[in-house]
């Protein structure tokens, strides 16, 4: 498939370019995505081969936990991506991408970390903790 698909962090120093077909969009309510976002993490997911990033000096890396880091923009603030020790792939915010590049909400994970001021009625599938299913994006 030669779909392309770009975006951004809010100030436009970070851009990135995926190639080929995004993961379904996953939904992280974990209290590690609520701090960093204010609500929840919703990402898709690609594999770095096709994945290009310009203002790679501007992302700053956070490790929240032992086993991954998440990029945000070091001048807007923008969360962007996730990313597991020695992976393939990375997760990126649903949000970050420019205009509509067709992503689809699949379930939602971590929800007995939910924050209590909001419901989640969109009727998709939640887990307590991780999914047991959690994909990667599929091969092109
Ligand atoms: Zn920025
Ligand atoms: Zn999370």
């Amino acid at each position: 498939m030669n779909q392309v698909n770009e975006g951004s962090c809010l100030c436009g120093a970070v851009r990135f370019r995926t190639k080929g077909p995004l993961r379904e969009v996953v939904a992280c309510h974990c209290s590690q995505c609520r701090k960093q976002t204010g609500l929840y993490y919703a990402a898709t997911n690609v594999g770095l081969d096709n994945f290009e990033l310009d203002g790679e000096e501007r992302v700053t890396w956070y490790r929240a936990s032992d086993f991954a880091r998440r990029g945000f923009c070091g001048t807007c603030g923008s969360a962007l991506f996730w990313q597991a020790d020695d992976a393939d792939h990375v997760s990126i915010m649903a949000g970050a991408f420019d205009g509509e590049p067709g992503l689809k909400m699949a379930y939602h994970i971590f929800c007995a970390d939910k924050g209590d001021f909001y419901e989640i009625n969109d009727g998709l599938p939640q887990y307590g903790k991780g999914s047991p299913n959690l994909a990667v994006a599929p091969d092109d």
